[in-house]
C-alpha cells in the first residue's frame, strides 16, 4: 500500500508539532519538514531569559535536535532547505537546498503550511548594520550574545514598545547597560487598558528604563565599522553601542499566495475550523495563519506560541486522516516587566465598544495574599463586561507574584462565556501564603455585578 506522503514547510514551533501530531495520528505516513535556518524546534520565548543569563545554558532553548525529531519522531528533517513554490493542483512544492544551491520538487498528498512570521522593519538607512539586532531566530538570539559578551555595550536603544521590547528592557538592564526604549506612541503595550499602560512606564523608568513617547526614528548613524553609534529622532538623537528592534511581526505569506491559497482581511491565512485552507489537502498553522476570537467570533492576527502549537496538532492530525478541531482564542498574553506582572485575557474595553457590546468596567486592586503576612504585593483587576448578556468579556491585571494564574482563572471565564455574577460564585483558594479569603477576581467579579 502506498504510504501518505505529508510535507511540511517550516520548523520552529508549529511546523514540528504538525509534524509530530501527524506521526502519531498516522504512524504509516511519510512525514518530511523543511526548514531554512539550520535549527528546529527552538524555544524563542525564551530567548530573552538566555541574553540576560536567567537562563544560563542557550543550548537548553533547543527543544528538538533534528536528529531527534528523526529518531524520537519518526520525521524525515531537511534543514537548510527552502520551500520555493507550492503548486497545488500538481501536489508539489519545488524545494532548494541552501548549501548547494540544487532544486529539487517533492510530491505530497497533503501539505502542512507552517512558515511562521518575520519582524517588521523600519526602513531607515543603518537597519543593516552589525550591531542591530531582531529576536526572532536562534541566529539572532546567539548574535546578540555573542556581540555583548565581546564588545560589553553601555548603551542600548530598543525601538518598539510591544511586549518583546519590554523584555529585553529588562534582559538588556540585566546585562548592565543603560537603555532607552523608543516607541511610537504615547504608551507602551497597545492593546492593554490605559492604566495597565501607565503602570508598565512606571515600572520601566523605576527601573532605570528611559521611556521616550512618540518617537519616530528617522537613521541610524554609522561609524566607519558599520556600527550605529547614534538614533536620530524627532525627539533627539540616542549615542548607542547597541540596538534591538522590536516592532512586531508580519505572517509570511508569499508562498501561500502565489499558491491563491485565501488570505483573510487581517492579511493572514485563513483556515477552517480543521486548519484546512481554501484548498482541500492544504493546512496551516501558527503565526502564518489568523485565528477566530471567540469573544467577538471576528478573525484576528495573535502570533502566539500557544495558539501555533494547538493549530499545529488540529493540522497535524487531520493531515494524517483524523478529525480535529480548533475553534479559536481569546488572546491570553503576560509579559514581566521587572517586579511586575503583567497579563491580559480577552478583548480591550475599546474592542469590545467597536465590536457592539454595551460595555462595563470594574477596577479593583486588593492584597494577593493574606494582609498580614510578610511577602505580600497589591494586584490590580479590571474586568471589562457587557451590560447586555453580563457576560464577561475581557480583563487586565497588574502585580506581583500570582497575578498571571489569576488572569488565566479570568481567561477560563471569558473563553466559556460565564456571566460576572458565575465569577462571583467561583470556589477560590483561601491559604495565607497563596490568596486571601476573597480572591481579588472575586472582589473584583462582586463589585462589577453591581454595575450590571
Ligand atoms: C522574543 C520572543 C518572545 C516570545 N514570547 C512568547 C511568549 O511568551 N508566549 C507566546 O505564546 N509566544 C511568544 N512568542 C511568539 C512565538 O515565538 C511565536 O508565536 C511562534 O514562534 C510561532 O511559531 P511558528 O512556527 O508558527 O512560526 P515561526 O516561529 O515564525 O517559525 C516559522 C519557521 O518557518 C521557517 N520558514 C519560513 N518560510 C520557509 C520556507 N519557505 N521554507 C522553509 N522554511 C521556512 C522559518 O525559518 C521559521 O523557522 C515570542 C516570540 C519572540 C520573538
Amino acid at each position: 500500500v502506498k504510504r501518505l506522503r505529508i510535507l511540511v514547510i517550516g520548523g520552529l514551533a508549529a511546523g514540528p508539532s504538525a509534524a509530530a501530531k501527524a506521526a502519531r495520528t498516522n504512524p504509516r505516513a511519510e512525514v518530511t519538514l523543511f526548514e531554512q535556518t539550520d535549527t528546529v524546534s527552538y524555544g524563542l520565548c525564551e530567548a530573552p531569559y538566555a541574553i540576560s543569563g536567567e537562563v544560563l545554558d542557550e543550548k537548553k532553548l533547543v527543544v528538538y535536535t533534528p536528529e531527534r525529531l528523526q529518531t524520537e519522531k519518526g520525521i524525515v528533517v531537511k534543514t537548510l532547505h527552502r520551500v520555493e513554490k507550492i503548486f497545488p493542483t500538481k501536489h508539489e512544492i519545488r524545494v532548494r537546498d541552501v548549501r548547494s544551491g540544487d532544486v529539487v520538487s517533492y510530491e505530497f498528498d497533503k501539505l502542512i503550511i507552517t512558515t511562521g512570521s518575520s519582524p517588521r522593519r523600519l526602513n531607515v538607512e543603518g537597519e543593516d548594520s552589525r550591531n542591530v539586532f531582531h529576536v526572532s531566530s536562534r541566529e539572532d538570539t546567539l548574535n546578540i550574545m555573542k556581540y555583548i559578551d565581546s564588545e560589553h555595550p553601555k548603551n542600548a536603544v530598543i525601538i518598539g514598545g510591544g511586549y518583546i521590547g519590554m523584555e529585553m528592557s529588562e534582559s538588556l538592564r540585566k546585562r548592565e547597560m543603560d537603555v532607552a526604549l523608543l516607541h511610537r506612541h504615547k504608551l507602551p503595550m497597545a492593546g492593554l487598558e490605559e492604566k495597565t499602560r501607565e503602570r508598565v512606564v512606571e515600572e520601566l523608568e523605576n527601573n532605570g528604563v528611559r521611556f521616550i513617547t512618540n518617537a519616530r526614528v528617522d537613521a541610524l548613524l554609522q561609524d566607519a565599522s558599520r556600527k550605529v553609534v547614534s538614533v536620530h529622532t524627532n525627539k533627539g538623537s540616542y549615542e548607542t553601542d547597541l540596538v534591538i528592534l522590536s516592532l512586531g511581526v508580519t505572517p509570511n505569506v508569499a508562498l501561500a499566495k502565489d499558491a491563491r491559497i485565501r488570505l483573510g482581511l487581517t492579511g493572514a491565512i485563513s483556515t477552517d475550523q480543521r486548519q484546512q485552507t481554501n484548498i482541500d489537502n492544504i493546512y496551516s498553522a501558527g503565526d502564518c495563519c489568523e485565528v477566530k476570537n471567540v469573544v467577538t467570533g471576528k478573525p484576528m492576527y495573535i502570533p502566539l506560541a500557544t495558539i501555533a502549537s494547538r493549530q499545529a496538532w488540529v493540522a497535524g492530525e487531520n493531515a494524517a486522516g483524523g478529525k480535529a478541531t480548533f475553534t479559536g482564542a481569546i488572546r491570553a498574553i503576560a509579559v514581566r516587566v521587572f517586579g511586575l506582572e503583567v497579563a491580559q485575557v480577552g478583548i480591550s474595553s475599546d474592542e469590545a465598544r467597536e465590536a457592539g457590546f454595551d460595555v462595563a468596567t470594574q477596577e479593583i486592586t486588593a492584597w494577593s495574599k493574606v494582609g498580614i503576612m510578610p511577602d505580600n504585593s497589591r494586584v490590580t483587576v479590571k474586568l471589562i463586561m457587557d451590560k447586555r448578556s453580563k457576560r464577561v468579556l475581557g480583563a487586565n491585571l497588574f502585580g506581583g507574584n500570582g497575578t498571571t494564574s489569576r488572569a488565566n482563572t479570568l481567561g477560563v471565564a471569558i473563553q466559556y462565556k460565564m456571566t460576572v455574577e458565575d465569577v462571583s460564585r467561583f470556589d477560590m483558594i483561601y491559604a495565607p501564603p497563596f490568596a486571601p479569603l476573597w480572591d481579588p477576581i472575586l472582589i473584583a467579579a462582586n463589585e462589577g455585578k453591581k454595575k450590571m
